[in-house]
């Protein structure tokens, strides 16, 4: 299995660091030719999701990755990444693209200039301890659609959601020590790996 890791733009390499950690072969996806086969699933970060949205179309990466994301690629989005992934963007760029993988909208920025960035310890379904949760410039989940099973909330507000095999959190798991998110991705994408 190769996990790629959308490197156009942002954090990607700390997602990286974080992946050879545990031991999982990586690969920076950046053209097309980068998106081959061996690449089971893909992990979106953080960054700034309107400059990525403009590299997906320039880069041509954007038809196939709806593509392969189409036919059931694990996704793991990070802040910019679950605005990618989202179905509908709030305070976005007009042309910006949602690849509408998580029934969820988001809106950009939400969290106001005061608490722009913050530290939180969340509950998260499945996890027996908290989850020290780092929020940078984070999107809020304004609504949420039937399919979306929301993993951890803020003041009610969900920050962690998955829809099938496409994981989003508003908040950057790469930047703390806790590994225990990039393991259950791991976990949930093998089997699909796996399958001829
Ligand atoms: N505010 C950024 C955006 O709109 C996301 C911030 C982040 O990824 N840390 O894309």
């Amino acid at each position: 299995m190769i996990v790629g890791i959308l490197a156009l733009q942002g954090a990607f390499a700390a997602h990286r660091r974080r992946l050879a950690s545990l031991g999982v072969a990586t690969r920076e996806i950046r053209t097309p030719a980068d998106l081959t086969d061996e690449v089971s699933a893909l992990v979106l970060p953080g960054g700034e999701s309107t400059t990525m949205s403009m590299m997906l179309e320039r880069s041509g990466l954007l038809t196939p990755l709806r593509r392969r994301l189409a036919e059931g690629l694990p996704a793991f989005g990070t802040c910019a990444g679950m605005i990618l992934l989202a179905r509908r963007i709030v305070d976005g760029r007009p042309d910006q693209h949602a690849l509408g993988l998580v029934d969820i909208t988001v809106r950009r920025n939400a969290y106001g200039t005061q608490i722009q960035s913050f530290e939180t310890d969340l509950e998260v379904a499945g996890l027996d301890e908290p989850f020290h949760a780092v929020f940078i410039r984070a999107p809020a989940v304004v609504e949420v659609g039937p399919g979306v099973e929301v993993l951890a909330r803020v003041a009610d507000q969900p920050v962690l959601c998955r829809q099938g095999p496409v994981v989003v959190a508003a908040f950057h798991p790469e930047l703390t020590d806790d590994d225990r998110l990039h393991r259950c991705f791991l976990e949930m994408a093998r089997p699909a790996a796996a399958t001829p």
